[in-house]
């Protein structure tokens, strides 16, 4: 069973103390679902549900800030 693909929430700028990680490669925390860029639907992020919070990631392809919070 193919997991499910979750978009994540574009942000339209970026905190001055977020913590941001770059991704792809794809930030392997868990196996539950992939998260992917709101905006080029690349995936950046394997997780378990509750497991990010509030963390940033920046799309390495199309450079926007997605916000984790699961
Ligand atoms: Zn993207």
């Amino acid at each position: 069973m193919a997991k499910p693909t979750i978009p994540l929430t574009v942000m339209p700028g970026r905190a001055a103390d977020a913590h941001v990680v770059k991704a792809p490669p794809v930030v392997e925390l868990g196996t539950e679902n992939d998260y992917a860029c709101g905006s080029c639907g690349t995936v950046l992020l394997r997780a378990n549900a509750g497991q990010v919070h509030n963390v940033l990631f920046e799309c390495s392809r199309c450079r926007a800030l997605n916000r984790a919070d699961l």
